[in-house]
Protein backbone atom coordinates (compact mmCIF):
# COMPACT_ATOMS: atom_id res chain seq x y z
CA UNK A 1 0.00 0.00 0.00
CA UNK A 2 1.10 3.88 -0.67
CA UNK A 3 1.05 4.69 2.48
CA UNK A 4 2.45 7.90 2.27
CA UNK A 5 1.03 9.09 -0.56
CA UNK A 6 -2.62 7.84 0.93
CA UNK A 7 -1.78 10.08 4.14
CA UNK A 8 -0.92 12.93 1.24
CA UNK A 9 -4.17 13.05 -0.33
CA UNK A 10 -5.90 13.19 3.24
CA UNK A 11 -4.23 15.72 3.96
CA UNK A 12 -5.44 17.67 0.88
CA UNK A 13 -9.11 16.84 1.72
CA UNK A 14 -8.42 18.11 5.83
CA UNK A 15 -7.13 21.41 4.51
CA UNK A 16 -9.95 21.86 2.21
CA UNK A 17 -12.63 20.80 5.35
CA UNK A 18 -10.70 23.11 7.67
CA UNK A 19 -10.92 25.78 4.94
CA UNK A 20 -14.71 24.98 4.63
CA UNK A 21 -15.91 25.13 7.86
CA UNK A 22 -13.61 28.50 8.34
CA UNK A 23 -15.16 30.67 5.89
CA UNK A 24 -18.82 29.00 6.72
CA UNK A 25 -18.40 30.61 10.14
CA UNK A 26 -16.92 33.67 8.51
CA UNK A 27 -20.32 34.02 6.40
CA UNK A 28 -22.32 33.24 9.63
CA UNK A 29 -20.78 36.39 11.22
CA UNK A 30 -21.15 38.35 8.29
CA UNK A 31 -24.75 37.23 8.77
CA UNK A 32 -25.31 37.84 12.11
CA UNK A 33 -23.63 41.33 12.95
CA UNK A 34 -24.99 43.62 10.30
CA UNK A 35 -22.60 46.76 11.12
CA UNK A 36 -23.86 49.21 8.12
CA UNK A 37 -27.76 48.36 8.47
CA UNK A 38 -27.07 49.25 12.36
CA UNK A 39 -25.66 52.27 11.51
CA UNK A 40 -27.92 53.60 9.38
CA UNK A 41 -30.96 53.08 11.66
CA UNK A 42 -29.17 55.14 13.99
CA UNK A 43 -29.15 57.58 12.09
CA UNK A 44 -32.60 57.55 11.34
CA UNK A 45 -33.72 57.69 15.04
CA UNK A 46 -31.67 60.23 15.30
CA UNK A 47 -33.16 62.37 13.32
CA UNK A 48 -36.61 60.99 14.44
CA UNK A 49 -35.82 61.92 17.58
CA UNK A 50 -34.96 65.54 16.85
CA UNK A 51 -37.99 65.81 14.67
CA UNK A 52 -40.07 64.73 17.53
CA UNK A 53 -38.62 67.58 20.19
CA UNK A 54 -38.92 69.98 17.47
CA UNK A 55 -42.83 68.86 17.49
CA UNK A 56 -43.10 69.42 20.82
CA UNK A 57 -41.53 72.56 20.91
CA UNK A 58 -43.99 73.58 17.79
CA UNK A 59 -46.75 72.58 20.68
CA UNK A 60 -45.79 74.39 23.11
CA UNK A 61 -45.57 77.33 21.06
CA UNK A 62 -48.63 77.28 19.45
CA UNK A 63 -50.52 76.58 22.95
CA UNK A 64 -48.41 79.93 24.54
CA UNK A 65 -49.93 81.56 21.43
CA UNK A 66 -53.39 80.66 22.18
CA UNK A 67 -53.15 81.47 25.88
CA UNK A 68 -52.15 84.97 24.86
CA UNK A 69 -54.73 85.54 22.21
CA UNK A 70 -57.33 84.30 25.33
CA UNK A 71 -55.66 86.84 27.26
CA UNK A 72 -55.61 89.59 25.03
CA UNK A 73 -59.13 89.26 23.81
CA UNK A 74 -60.31 89.48 27.97
CA UNK A 75 -58.37 92.52 27.98
CA UNK A 76 -59.74 94.31 24.69
CA UNK A 77 -63.02 93.15 26.08
CA UNK A 78 -62.38 94.93 29.51
CA UNK A 79 -61.16 98.06 27.97
CA UNK A 80 -64.14 98.35 25.86
CA UNK A 81 -67.02 97.24 28.17
CA UNK A 82 -68.13 100.33 29.51
CA UNK A 83 -68.01 100.04 33.41
CA UNK A 84 -66.83 103.21 34.25
CA UNK A 85 -63.30 102.28 35.20
CA UNK A 86 -60.10 104.48 36.45
CA UNK A 87 -57.55 106.55 34.16
CA UNK A 88 -55.17 104.29 36.14
CA UNK A 89 -57.41 101.04 35.43
CA UNK A 90 -57.52 102.03 32.00
CA UNK A 91 -53.71 102.73 31.41
CA UNK A 92 -53.01 99.59 33.01
CA UNK A 93 -55.16 97.58 30.77
CA UNK A 94 -53.68 99.25 27.65
CA UNK A 95 -50.37 98.93 28.76
CA UNK A 96 -51.07 94.84 29.46
CA UNK A 97 -52.64 95.02 25.51
CA UNK A 98 -49.37 96.48 24.19
CA UNK A 99 -47.05 94.04 26.04
CA UNK A 100 -50.20 90.92 24.97
CA UNK A 101 -49.71 91.97 21.15
CA UNK A 102 -46.02 92.19 21.54
CA UNK A 103 -45.49 88.95 23.31
CA UNK A 104 -47.60 87.28 21.00
CA UNK A 105 -45.36 88.70 17.68
CA UNK A 106 -42.22 87.44 19.69
CA UNK A 107 -43.67 84.08 20.19
CA UNK A 108 -44.88 84.16 16.33
CA UNK A 109 -41.79 84.68 14.82
CA UNK A 110 -40.45 81.84 17.23
CA UNK A 111 -43.07 79.36 15.68
CA UNK A 112 -41.61 80.58 12.19
CA UNK A 113 -38.11 80.21 12.95
CA UNK A 114 -38.99 76.59 14.78
CA UNK A 115 -41.36 75.46 11.70
CA UNK A 116 -38.42 76.26 9.42
CA UNK A 117 -36.01 74.04 11.59
CA UNK A 118 -39.09 71.17 11.27
CA UNK A 119 -39.25 71.62 8.11
CA UNK A 120 -35.28 70.87 7.29
CA UNK A 121 -35.42 67.64 9.60
CA UNK A 122 -38.18 66.60 7.91
CA UNK A 123 -36.41 66.86 5.02
CA UNK A 124 -33.46 64.84 6.70
CA UNK A 125 -36.11 61.92 8.11
CA UNK A 126 -37.37 61.11 4.32
CA UNK A 127 -33.34 60.89 3.43
CA UNK A 128 -32.39 58.85 6.53
CA UNK A 129 -35.40 56.69 6.05
CA UNK A 130 -34.69 56.64 2.46
CA UNK A 131 -30.62 55.20 2.88
CA UNK A 132 -32.08 53.18 5.86
CA UNK A 133 -34.36 51.00 3.30
CA UNK A 134 -31.70 51.44 0.27
CA UNK A 135 -29.00 49.94 2.73
CA UNK A 136 -31.49 47.01 4.18
CA UNK A 137 -31.80 46.00 0.83
CA UNK A 138 -28.62 46.09 -0.76
CA UNK A 139 -27.56 44.27 2.18
CA UNK A 140 -30.34 41.14 1.62
CA UNK A 141 -29.43 41.00 -2.17
CA UNK A 142 -25.51 41.02 -0.48
CA UNK A 143 -26.47 38.65 2.14
CA UNK A 144 -28.25 36.09 -0.47
CA UNK A 145 -25.25 36.14 -2.38
CA UNK A 146 -23.15 34.41 0.35
CA UNK A 147 -25.94 33.12 1.80
CA UNK A 148 -25.60 31.26 -1.91
CA UNK A 149 -21.91 30.63 -1.21
CA UNK A 150 -22.91 29.12 2.29
CA UNK A 151 -25.24 26.47 0.50
CA UNK A 152 -22.51 26.05 -2.07
CA UNK A 153 -19.43 24.95 0.72
CA UNK A 154 -22.35 22.87 2.49
CA UNK A 155 -22.95 20.94 -0.36
CA UNK A 156 -18.93 20.02 -0.94
CA UNK A 157 -18.88 18.43 2.41
CA UNK A 158 -20.69 15.40 1.84
CA UNK A 159 -18.61 14.24 -0.88
CA UNK A 160 -15.13 15.40 0.82
CA UNK A 161 -16.15 13.27 3.49
CA UNK A 162 -16.90 9.89 1.78
CA UNK A 163 -13.41 10.39 -0.11
CA UNK A 164 -11.46 10.95 3.06
CA UNK A 165 -13.75 7.72 4.34
CA UNK A 166 -12.51 5.57 0.94
CA UNK A 167 -8.89 6.80 2.04
CA UNK A 168 -9.14 6.18 5.65
CA UNK A 169 -10.40 2.73 5.12
CA UNK A 170 -7.81 0.45 4.25
CA UNK A 171 -5.01 2.52 6.73
CA UNK A 172 -4.02 1.14 9.64
CA UNK A 173 -5.72 2.94 12.76
CA UNK A 174 -2.66 3.96 14.25
CA UNK A 175 -1.35 5.41 10.97
CA UNK A 176 -4.33 7.87 11.54
CA UNK A 177 -4.41 8.55 15.00
CA UNK A 178 -0.83 9.40 14.60
CA UNK A 179 -1.20 11.61 11.32
CA UNK A 180 -3.96 13.08 12.96
CA UNK A 181 -2.22 13.90 16.05
CA UNK A 182 0.27 15.62 13.79
CA UNK A 183 -1.75 17.50 11.66
CA UNK A 184 -3.38 19.34 14.77
CA UNK A 185 0.03 19.92 16.36
CA UNK A 186 1.70 20.95 12.61
CA UNK A 187 -1.62 23.28 12.31
CA UNK A 188 -2.65 21.45 9.47
CA UNK A 189 0.36 19.92 7.79
CA UNK A 190 1.08 16.57 8.96
CA UNK A 191 3.16 15.35 5.60
CA UNK A 192 5.32 17.24 3.90
CA UNK A 193 6.76 16.19 0.16
CA UNK A 194 10.20 16.08 -0.54
CA UNK A 195 11.32 18.80 -2.80
CA UNK A 196 14.47 17.72 -4.64
CA UNK A 197 15.92 16.31 -1.64
CA UNK A 198 14.50 18.51 0.69
CA UNK A 199 11.85 18.84 3.78
CA UNK A 200 9.53 21.23 1.89
CA UNK A 201 8.16 22.17 5.34
CA UNK A 202 11.24 23.05 6.83
CA UNK A 203 13.87 22.97 4.55
CA UNK A 204 16.37 20.57 5.59
CA UNK A 205 18.22 18.41 3.24
CA UNK A 206 17.73 14.36 3.65
CA UNK A 207 21.01 12.28 3.54
CA UNK A 208 20.44 9.48 0.81
CA UNK A 209 19.61 7.01 3.25
CA UNK A 210 16.87 8.78 4.76
CA UNK A 211 15.33 9.82 0.98
CA UNK A 212 15.62 5.95 0.15
CA UNK A 213 13.33 4.90 3.05
CA UNK A 214 11.05 7.98 1.78
CA UNK A 215 11.02 6.27 -1.56
CA UNK A 216 9.56 2.80 -0.10
CA UNK A 217 6.47 4.79 1.05
CA UNK A 218 5.75 1.98 2.95
CA UNK A 219 6.06 2.91 6.10
CA UNK A 220 6.12 6.45 7.60
CA UNK A 221 9.19 8.03 7.75
CA UNK A 222 9.14 11.70 9.36
CA UNK A 223 11.37 14.15 9.19
CA UNK A 224 14.60 14.86 11.74
CA UNK A 225 13.92 18.63 11.85
CA UNK A 226 10.54 19.31 11.54
CA UNK A 227 8.80 15.37 12.61
CA UNK A 228 6.01 15.76 10.06
CA UNK A 229 5.43 12.51 7.87
CA UNK A 230 7.29 12.83 4.31
CA UNK A 231 6.28 12.08 1.83
CA UNK A 232 8.16 11.14 -1.90
CA UNK A 233 5.98 12.70 -4.72
ZN1 LIG B 1 11.01 18.93 7.89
Amino acid sequence: MNLTFSLYRLQTYDTQLLRIKKRIREIDQILQSDAEVAEALKARDEIKAEVDSIESELKLLSDQVHEKHIKAQLTHNALFDGKGRSLKELQDLQAEDKALKRAIEKLENDQLEVTARHDEALVALTDAENHYTETVNRRLAENSLILGEKSNLEAQIPGINSQRKALMNPLPADVIEEYQALFRAKHGRAVAAVDDEFCSACGIELKPSELQQVKSQSLLFKCKSCGRILYYP
